[in-house]
């Protein structure tokens, strides 16, 4: 949580503005959450749900046409 000393109340990191700032009075609180760049995993993730889907689209061709 960050708190805004101009509105009296604390934010959580994930509510602020995309450049870091208070959503309702528009202050710089802090630096933006790290949205740009994406966890390794998510690319784990990601490969093994196409390469599996990949895999099952093969599979369903091959129904299709056995
Ligand atoms: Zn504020």
């Amino acid at each position: 949580m960050i708190w805004c000393s101009d509105c009296e109340r604390d934010f959580d990191v994930g509510l602020l503005i995309e450049d870091g700032s208070c959503p309702a009075c528009g202050v710089w609180l802090a630096d933006p959450p790290k949205g740009g760049s994406v966890p390794w995993h998510f690319w784990v993730v990601l490969t093994g749900a196409v390469g599996y889907l990949g895999w099952r689209a093969i599979q369903g061709i091959i129904w299709a046409v056995s």
